[in-house]
């Protein structure tokens, strides 16, 4: 780890390496926050635990920067808790063992953290070194913000005075975050009945594999497939072979593109071949239409037991209409930034309930920079599936941070990032939700921005991140709290 300290963010990685050896995961941040509770009262720092479990730090301003603009700096508690499944590793008691590879720091088969322990640790550093100079200063730690962004969700509206924040939790360096999107989830459920199917009739499954999936947000402009809405495609162009739907199943997360769906339909045994020829021919048009983009669709028919029931009539063509007629994808893209989806939806996963009350659950994420927008989209969803007579709820919702083309944190990290590194930062507007949306519904007045240095592979075993971005990240940090005015 010597290596870490010869950079000029050595005091950071310090703090780094301390955060690594306490456990952290979501839901768990207790171990690190009593840790920082008893730092803080060593250094003389003033911290208090909010309700909701978020810490606040802070610092009066260095000698003359009195009357500066107040900041607040602000980073996430928790970590995601991913292991490969070889290693023995427990969140709840065993510290993150650091591993250097050339200009990268990782963990050993888990997690790192440096989402968003990096952040975090640039937070402590800066509160313990008197040399770097900074107006009022605040430090808003939040807890749990990877299962739910608890901490953003229960931030009270008065417990912070600054009027500039300070989010670390990106993950590329030379950007620069001016905004997110909101979401709200719909959730469908729609009734079928069901009938006998005859004793002799075949059943055959049709299923779609191999897609890429991704984020529903951030990957949802890469024109990947749906395996749902491809899968009602595909039986929709079904329509030479008579058969009755048994079944319907797709996806895993709402907030992930789906990469499978299965389908089990019924018909009599003499379509057996016209149905592999048929779904031959499909499978053949999607590997042309979806060329570049999906290189191992799979398309597959295959026999399988007679289930006992299946859709009547009705229920099959509701079904199958209300997913073919829904809109899914990118609705609107951002005019001020190119290449930035405005609003989207994803159609992420259909289950089947085949108890007494049978019925699909279906579940849709609809995003977007714009609160109008993302209403009336998720509201044009919900009567879309409501016309099939489902019943539709909407939840889960939370506002986006609209980009500010006026912010004057922005213009003063644009100014840094050019005097240190001789080239300008690139602006972004990220499709996926950031606590700032959050915290724009409580503090409307903050301007607003988000950075961070470059980590890879967030969220999974493979994390890492790049040690020379540390660095810059670091010194436009500290250069960026000398400059507020
Ligand atoms: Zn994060």
């Amino acid at each position: 780890m010597q290596q870490l300290q010869s950079t000029k963010a050595a005091s950071l990685w310090s703090y780094f390496l301390n955060i690594c050896a306490i456990p952290h995961p979501s839901k768990h941040e207790q171990q690190l926050v009593v840790w920082i509770l008893n730092w803080a009262k060593e250094k003389n720092i003033s911290c208090i635990q909010d309700k909701t479990g978020n810490l606040i730090l802070r610092k009066p301003a260095s000698t003359g920067y009195e009357h500066k603009t107040p900041v607040i700096l602000q980073a996430h508690l928790d970590m995601v808790p991913q292991k490969n499944s070889q290693t023995t590793h427990d969140f709840l008691t065993d510290p993150i063992t650091t591993v250097i590879d050339g200009e990268w720091l990782h963990a050993d088969n888990t997690t790192l953290g440096a989402d968003n322990g990096i952040g975090m640790a640039s937070c402590l550093a800066v509160l313990a070194d008197n040399t770097i100079v900074h107006g009022p200063l605040e430090v808003l730690l939040t807890t749990d913000e990877e299962t739910g962004m608890t901490g953003a969700f229960g931030l009270q509206a008065d417990s912070l005075q600054g009027k500039i924040l300070i989010n670390t939790d990106s993950e590329q360096e030379g950007e620069l975050y001016v905004g997110c999107a909101g979401g709200i989830n719909v959730n469908i459920n729609l009734a079928y009945e069901k009938m006998e199917s005859e004793p002799a009739d075949s059943a055959y499954e049709i299923s779609l594999s191999g897609l890429k999936g991704g984020h529903s947000g951030c990957d949802i402009n890469l024109e990947r497939a749906n395996a749902i809405k491809v899968l009602a495609g595909v039986l929709h162009n079904l329509d030479a072979i008579p058969f009755h739907l048994a079944c319907f199943e797709g996806g895993s997360l709402r907030n992930a593109i789906p990469r499978e769906a299965r389908a089990v339909i019924v018909c009599d045994r003499q379509y057996q071949n016209s149905l592999d020829i048929i779904i031959n021919n499909l499978h053949l048009d999607l590997a042309n239409k979806f060329n570049n983009i999906e290189e191992n669709i799979q398309l597959s028919v295959k026999s399988c037991d007679l289930p006992s029931s299946i859709l009547t009539n009705q229920s099959q063509s509701s079904l199958l209409n209300s997913l073919n007629n829904c809109d899914n994808g990118v609705f609107t893209m951002d005019e001020n930034f190119s290449n930035v989806v405005q609003t989207s939806s994803n159609l992420g996963v259909i289950t089947q309930n085949k108890g007494e009350q049978t019925s699909f659950d279906i579940q849709v994420l609809v995003r977007s920079q714009i609160e109008e927008e993302k209403h009336s989209s998720a509201e044009k969803i919900t009567l879309h599936f409501q016309n099939h007579n489902a019943v539709v709820r909407q939840d889960g919702n939370y506002p986006g941070w609209k980009p500010n083309p006026n912010s004057a944190i922005y213009k003063i990290m644009e100014e840094q990032y050019s005097r240190l590194f001789a080239k300008k930062p690139e602006t972004m507007v990220i499709h996926a939700g950031l606590e700032c949306g959050l915290f724009s519904d409580k503090y409307p007045h903050w301007d607003m921005v988000s950075f961070g240095p470059t980590i890879k592979f967030p969220h999974s075993p493979d994390e890492k991140v790049h040690i020379p971005s540390v660095d810059k990240y670091w010194q436009l940090l500290v250069a960026t709290l000398a400059a507020i005015d």
